[in-house]
């Protein structure tokens, strides 16, 4: 059977039941009974409003609608700053914890160590309720990534790792392949059985944190997630071999990457100009030169003192231990290896992404745009 993408018309929050109905009705058999877990995408304690979380109205209907059919549902994620507390905090400012009526965890609370197929580690500590779901649905974002160009369905399921264990598989896989790779080893752990995607509002330029708000009015569905990251990839005019994670899905058969053999359900446009991060040109240029001289061309993130409130939440989401808080942030530029955990965790827009090279490779993002 081949996999099958929805691309379902959802204007605004306001009224998603209709399409949100008709996402749970690509799952077969019925929810009663059923253990679901409901995996937003809560990047960080982020107001609705900036489009960095998922936003609480999918969440809320998808909680609606699967209780309404007699499921047990949990929702939770393990956001971007590691610890218990964050968790909540996350939750608690994104919305999404009022959303989930009642049925909201905190998945930090119940991690197990397993057996972890990866060149990155053989043990990784995920929640336990990954493993004990029934139904996993992931609700991811249509976003970009700094690291990761786009991050969706797929990267959606790097927050089954509990707190500390993200940071740890940053730093052992620590180039954009590696971390692609990292990605894919996580997803294998455990691929969602269907994934709704809010593209109702993307994000698009410096995501996932600092980038701009674009309307876009749709939400994905599949149950196959890589298919549905390979269309809002291609809605996004992204190409796909310079997004690791989903190449190297692609070539693990997890799921369809060939756009021709994915059938679509409504129309698949490309959305006009959307911008993405400086990734691509950086893979591009990358390629191009000495692969030794690629750490020193990539973008570093840079402390903007007057955002700076010296809350720290950057310095525990570091796993190179390279950020110091003093008045304001400090990065150590000899530790930092180019994550952007720090630009994910600060909920401040205070770190930047945008270096003083962006001038330089301003050329090579030109001419991917030209491409496309
Ligand atoms: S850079 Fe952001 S996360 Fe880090 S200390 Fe400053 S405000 Fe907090
Ligand atoms: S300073 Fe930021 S980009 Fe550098 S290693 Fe730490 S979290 Fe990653």
């Amino acid at each position: 059977m081949p996999s099958r993408v929805l691309i379902l018309d959802a204007p605004s929050y306001q009224d998603v039941s209709g399409p949100i109905t008709r996402a749970l009705q690509e799952l077969p058999g019925d929810f009663k009974g059923k253990k679901v877990l409901v995996k937003p995408n809560i990047l960080g304690a982020h107001a609705p409003e900036k489009g960095v979380d998922t936003h609480p109205a999918i969440v809320r209907e998808v909680v609606k609608q699967l209780q309404a059919q007699g499921a047990e549902v949990w929702v939770g994620d393990n956001s971007g700053v590691g610890g218990y507390g964050a968790n909540e905090r996350s939750a608690k400012a994104s919305g999404i914890m009022e959303a989930a009526s009642g049925c909201y965890r905190n998945i930090a609370q119940s991690g197990k160590e397993i057996a972890f197929k990866s060149r990155f580690g053989d043990k990784l500590i995920v929640s336990r309720e990954v493993l004990e779901a029934d139904l996993v649905i992931s609700l991811p974002k249509f976003k970009t990534h700094a690291l990761t160009v786009l991050t969706g369905a797929v990267k959606n399921t790097f927050g089954y790792a509990v707190g500390g264990e993200k940071s740890r598989l940053h730093l052992r896989a620590a180039t954009f392949n590696d971390f692609g790779e990292a990605v894919v080893d996580v997803f294998q752990v455990r691929p969602p059985d269907l994934s709704i995607m809010d593209g109702v509002v993307a994000m698009e330029g410096y995501g996932p944190n600092n980038g701009t708000l674009r309307k876009v009015g749709k939400l994905l569905v599949s149950r196959d997630a890589v298919a549905l990251d390979r269309v809002m990839a291609e809605m996004a005019g992204a190409p796909v071999e310079e997004i690791p994670f989903l190449k190297v899905a692609g070539d693990r058969k997890l799921g369809e990457t060939d756009l021709k053999r994915i059938e679509i359900e409504g129309k698949l446009d490309r959305i006009p100009d959307f911008r993405l991060p400086i990734s691509p040109a950086i893979v591009s240029i990358g390629q191009m030169v000495n692969r030794f001289l690629y750490p020193f061309i990539r973008i570093r993130p840079q402390v903007d003192a007057k955002l700076c409130t010296a809350c720290g939440d950057c310095k525990k989401a570091c796993p190179a231990g390279a950020i110091t808080i003093d008045k304001t942030a400090r990065i150590d530029k000899n530790k930092c290896i180019i994550c952007y955990c720090c630009n994910e965790a600060c909920t401040y827009q205070a770190i930047s992404i945008k270096g003083h090279v962006r001038r330089l490779l301003s050329f090579g993002q030109e001419m991917l745009n030209r491409r496309l």
